[in-house]
C-alpha cells in the first residue's frame, strides 16, 4: 500500500503527541475533533483499510480492541464511548492506513449509529 500520513505519525516522522503507544499501535488526538473526546487508535503496521486485513493479522486486530480498552480507562471514559471503523471511500474513510476512531463525551443513541463519527 501507499505511504499515508498515518505511516509518517506511526514511524515519528510527523512529531505528533501520542496519546498511548505499545510496540503495535499509537494513538492520537485527531486533528479534527468530532466530539469533546476523538482519539484515533493506529496499527504500526500499515493496513490500508479493516477488509484488507489477513489472517496473519488477527492477533494485531485483537490487540487493537485490547489498546482501546486501556486508552478509554486511562481517559476516564471507559463506561461510555463509540468505536468507529471506516472502512473504503465510500464509507467516509480519507486516511488509507487502518484506524479506529474511539468518540466521546457527547450524546450517542442508536439513532445517530449510521451517522457514524460525525452521529
Ligand atoms: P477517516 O475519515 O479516514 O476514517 O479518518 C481520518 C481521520 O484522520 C479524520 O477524522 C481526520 O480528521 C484525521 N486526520 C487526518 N490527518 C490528520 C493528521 O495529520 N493528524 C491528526 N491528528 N489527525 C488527522
Amino acid at each position: 500500500m501507499e505511504d499515508t500520513i498515518f505511516g509518517k505519525i506511526t514511524r515519528g516522522e510527523i512529531p505528533t503527541e501520542f496519546v498511548y503507544e505499545d510496540e503495535h499501535c499509537v494513538a492520537i488526538n485527531d486533528i479534527h475533533p468530532q466530539a469533546p473526546v476523538h482519539v484515533l487508535v493506529i496499527p504500526r503496521k500499515p493496513i490500508a483499510k479493516l477488509s484488507d486485513a489477513a489472517d496473519e493479522d488477527q492477533a494485531l486486530l485483537g490487540h487493537l480492541m485490547l489498546a482501546v480498552g486501556k486508552i478509554t480507562r486511562q481517559l476516564g471514559i471507559s463506561d461510555a464511548f463509540r468505536l468507529v471503523v471506516n472502512n473504503g471511500a465510500g464509507s467516509g474513510q480519507t486516511v488509507f492506513h487502518l484506524h479506529l476512531h474511539i468518540l466521546a463525551g457527547r450524546e450517542f443513541d442508536e439513532a445517530t449509529l449510521a451517522r457514524g463519527i460525525q452521529g
